[in-house]
């Protein structure tokens, strides 16, 4: 059965929910959509489409969302020239790359780093966490420790061109030295969304945050909720954009809860743009895009203002960049 038929169907009429017992702590429920179904990656931003040509490598294959969501994002961060996602990254205002990353799967099982230093894939950290501790967040000195004892080599940063960048820039900005205040000179975190033929979601998320930061903050990027979240029953969703505005609303929480009443990925994102619009005074240079994928496969996208697009790649189509849809011009 094809994802046309499917549609037809929805999502109840194929999908079965397997519960098992469990000890206390264990994840337990686990969907399983029809087999036939097709699967569907996209991601923020134009470097989505290098990153999902490598998720489809694995996708493509039959393999799972999670791995595929994983490999994906790591092509951004491996890209050393790009300014806000791994250590090519900006550092923040007193000159320190901190790299923040977040997993998520079908069984809703997570892992994070958040104030990650001189790591190059902070999201294979995050997915260690997942997956070899009972916790969901290590950050800072904890992370960076952690990332060594399970063989992660340490590498040197800012890359000489970005320290430069962060001289002059400095020299320029002698005022945030005397309050805090959030810079909006770089952004563009990449989030990555996938459904696998099983039907099985997962998503990933990675970011350097704000360039030139307040030392110590933290984006919506690595928080579960905020930057990126999965519920295999509805759907997936992240975030990329001013992270503060993301957490206020549990951004892509919001969205998921939105599918699950039975709104579209388009619509839900929508919802929850306006929420954060509703929620904020002052909108100037005030950009947030979310980003959804249903069980079905359907996709959508929006954001505060225009500008933010996304990459998709599916088995009808191949790649392409979609413009986001928003109410106001940049
Ligand atoms: N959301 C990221 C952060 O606030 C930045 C971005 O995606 O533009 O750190």
């Amino acid at each position: 059965m094809k994802r046309r038929t499917f549609f037809k169907l929805g999502v109840l009429g194929t999908a079965l929910t397997f519960v098992k017992p469990s000890k206390a702590g264990e994840l337990i429920s686990s969907t399983v959509s029809d087999p036939n179904f097709g699967s569907v990656v996209i991601s923020t931003w134009d470097h989505g489409l290098a990153a999902n040509d490598n998720a489809w490598k694995v996708l493509g294959k039959g393999g799972a969302a999670l791995d595929a969501v994983e490999k994906g994002v790591r092509t951004t961060e491996n890209d050393l020239s790009n300014r806000s996602v791994g250590i090519g990254g900006r550092p923040d205002r007193d000159g320190h790359v901190t790299l923040d990353a977040c997993i998520m799967d079908e069984r809703s099982r997570c892992g994070a780093v958040a104030y990650l230093e001189g790591i190059k894939h902070p999201i294979s950290v995050a997915r260690t966490v997942m997956e070899n501790t009972p916790h969901v967040m290590l950050v800072g000195a904890g992370a960076k420790q952690f990332a060594l004892d399970y063989g992660f080599p340490k590498v040197k940063s800012p890359l000489k061109e970005v320290k430069q960048d962060w001289k002059e820039w400095k020299k320029e900005h002698k005022e945030v030295f005397e309050k805090p205040v959030i810079n909006h000179e770089n952004h563009d975190t990449i989030g990555m969304l996938a459904i696998d033929d099983k039907g099985n979601l997962s998503g990933a998320c990675t970011t350097s945050g704000w360039g030139y930061k307040l030392p110590g903050r933290v984006g919506d990027s690595p928080i579960i909720g905020a930057g990126l979240f999965v519920d295999n029953e509805v759907g997936a969703a992240c975030a990329t954009g001013l992270g503060e505005a993301v957490i206020r609303i549990a951004g892509s929480h919001t969205v998921v809860e939105l599918m699950r009443q039975g709104k579209s990925p388009e619509e839900a994102c929508k919802l929850a743009v306006e929420r954060i619009i509703a929620k904020h005074e002052d909108l100037e240079g005030l950009q947030v895009g979310f980003l959804a994928l249903n069980k079905r496969g359907e996709y959508g996208g929006y954001s505060v203002y225009n500008g933010f697009n996304y990459a998709v790649t599916d088995d009808n189509t191949g790649s392409k960049l979609v413009d986001a849809k928003s109410d106001r011009n940049w």
